[in-house]
């Protein structure tokens, strides 16, 4: 805004002079219902030539500052008289708001300058209207306090405090550390609100701001950005090592309990930091504190936001809105693995695996998407899809066959899908639709379906079992299954995992592991299948031990059906 009172005058203004006689344009602009006046562009600067009454009367009420007479100031001031010299000659636009004194006193003006005909001997001039938006000004920036203003704590909520990282942004203060952006996010507090009410709640965040008040150093600032969040800018000085003390100071006052109607409580915290590189948007570095805090909920302490991270987390949040898209419109497929007999080298099976070719991305490993099925999850339409699918394409097989194959399929399920899904029901609505049998179907499982809940495991691995499929432990000796639970449920085959098998050739403890687990399998009744054997050796060696079945990639990589189904016939029709 153009303040009229403090500038200097660049441009000599001509002092008002007594105007011609223009008693016509005078009655005109006493018919006009604001201030007005008109302005005339002589040889020797501008003059005032007519105003009327309301311009006088809007005169009269601007007394502040050097405000005293507006017509003079309209021409004294060397700002509004370069505006209106600038605007005869086209430079300058023809609507100026300008403002009288300052602080609380100040008053606000718009000017509008319309042209007017010149005059006879051809001296220009203009129609000038002044409206005194005071009021209005005053009322805007009101109802902008308002909305830049947690009312419950009183400080700058979310909006503002964009706005305050912004400023901070283009604040270079001494050059030498720029500024630092935390989030701190106040744990389980809808646990407190919901069990104390939402008063002890408002209780618990007005005590908690001001706690944070006392952890600040003179200069940072505080906002509630959210409703159990707050922000805080930090200027840093010796660099992001200046953030995290304050952060660690948080922690410290946050640690003593707070008093909530009778009751101590303790609560804690979870503090993400982004330091303000330049040129960042400050949506952008606050969602990056942001990113930091949620990261911080997991490590349990304090987190510089890392970009490789969030690049990460971008990625798995894509893969999962993609992936989502791919389950809908059928877009995964199944390749099937050759399971066998190390005895008789003949195919006992099929392992099937999920893929994913992305039009983009190109092939994305279940390694990556299956755990992202798992968080988010879309695992229970993917593994029932799986088993759909491959008890499908073996029913396929047979009928083409006219009888049923002498072989099964090995379908992976998540640990997810048996704490989440009804996957008995699944595995049956399968057999039902496909009509096979259920022996045709070997479940893999992991340890850590298990782990989770136990009576749940065993529950769903006796409904499996009343279906008549055959349960394997896969990937066995990476996870943490205790024996009594493996004695327990009705576990068939146990799947020594890759890493056991790989290693066997170099490494004695492996070989060591790999007896271990064909003996307790042995024991306990089981069969066994070895995973990644890559070599002749590992599959001579293997067999020698008495392991049962074998995959990997000295057999075959994992095949589409067509290619698997061949692969089938070729071993058979060799008499194997
Ligand atoms: P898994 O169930 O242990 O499957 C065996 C993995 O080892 C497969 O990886 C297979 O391609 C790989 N493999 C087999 N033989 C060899 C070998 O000789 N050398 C090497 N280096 N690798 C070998 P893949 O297909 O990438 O699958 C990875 C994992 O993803 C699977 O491990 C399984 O846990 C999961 N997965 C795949 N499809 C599904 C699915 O439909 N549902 C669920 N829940 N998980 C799946
Ligand atoms: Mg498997
Ligand atoms: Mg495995």
């Amino acid at each position: 805004m153009a303040s009229a009172a403090a500038s200097p005058a660049p441009v000599p203004a001509a002092a008002p002079r007594e105007p011609p006689a223009v008693s016509d344009d005078a009655s005109l602009l006493d018919a006009l219902p604001l201030a007005a006046a008109i302005i005339a562009l002589e040889n020797d600067g501008l003059l005032l030539a007519a105003h009327n009454a309301e311009f006088e009367r809007t005169v009269e009420r601007s007394t502040v500052g050097q405000f005293t007479r507006l017509g003079e100031v309209c021409l004294r001031s060397g700002l509004l008289a370069e505006h209106l010299g600038g605007w005869f000659s086209g430079r300058a636009p023809g609507e100026v708001d300008f403002r009288d004194g300052d602080g609380f006193e100040a008053r606000y003006y718009r000017l509008r300058l319309t042209q007017l005909p010149p005059l006879g001997c051809g001296t220009p001039r203009c129609l000038v209207t002044v409206t005194d938006r005071t009021v209005e000004v005053q009322a805007e920036r009101n109802l902008r306090a308002e909305m830049l203003r947690d009312s419950l704590t009183g400080l700058p909520n979310r909006l503002a405090f964009t706005e305050m990282i912004e400023a901070a942004g283009a604040d270079k203060g001494d050059g030498r550390g720029g500024h630092a952006v935390l989030v701190v996010d106040l744990l389980r507090f809808s646990r407190i609100n919901e069990s104390m009410g939402s008063l002890a709640g408002d209780e618990l965040l007005i005590t908690f701001a001001r706690r944070l008040i006392s952890a600040l150093r003179a200069g940072d600032r505080l906002a509630r950005t959210g409703g159990n969040e707050f922000g805080v800018i930090v200027s840093l000085k010796n660099g992001i090592g200046d953030a995290m003390r304050t952060a660690e100071r948080i922690g410290k006052v946050l640690s003593a309990p707070f008093r909530l109607s009778e009751l101590e409580i303790r609560v804690e915290c979870a503090i993400g930091v982004a330091q303000m590189p330049a040129g960042l948007e400050p949506e952008e570095l606050f969602r990056n504190a942001q990113f930091a805090c949620k990261q911080a909920k997991l490590a349990r302490r304090p987190q510089v936001y890392q970009p490789e991270e969030a690049c990460a987390a971008r990625r798995r949040f894509s893969i999962e809105t993609e992936l989502r898209r791919a389950l809908e419109q059928d877009q995964l497929q199944l390749a099937y693995q050759p399971l066998i007999n190390l005895q008789t080298g003949r195919v006992a099976g099929f392992e099937a695996l999920a893929r994913w070719h992305h039009g983009e991305r190109g092939e994305i490993s279940p390694n990556e998407f299956i755990p992202v099925a798992e968080e988010s999850g879309l695992i229970l339409a993917l593994g029932q899809w799986a088993l759909h699918s491959a008890a499908r394409t073996l029913a396929e097989w047979d009928r083409q066959e006219g009888a049923a194959l002498p072989l099964y399929f090995a379908v992976n399920l998540s640990a997810i899908q048996v704490a989440r899904d009804d996957v008995a029901a699944v595995v049956g609505s399968a057999l039902r639709s496909s009509g096979l049998d259920g022996a045709r179907l070997s479940l893999e499982l992991t340890e850590s379906s298990i782990v989770q809940d136990p009576g749940r495991a065993t529950r769903v691995f006796d409904a499996l079992k009343a279906l008549g499929a055959t349960l394997a432990m896969d990937d066995f000796g990476t996870g943490y299954s205790s024996l009594a639970y493996l004695q327990r449920l009705p576990i068939d085959v146990l799947k020594i995992d890759r890493s056991f098998v790989s290693a066997m050739m170099v490494d004695p403890d492996s070989v060591a592991i790999v007896r271990a687990v064909l003996s307790l399998a042995e024991a306990l009744g089981m069969g066994t299948t070895a995973e990644g054997i890559e070599t002749r050796e590992l599959a001579a060696t293997l067999a020698a031990l008495g392991c049962d079945t074998g995959q990997g990639f000295f057999f075959a990589q994992p095949l589409t059906a067509e290619q698997a189904r061949a692969f089938f016939r070729e071993r058979r029709n060799k008499g194997r």
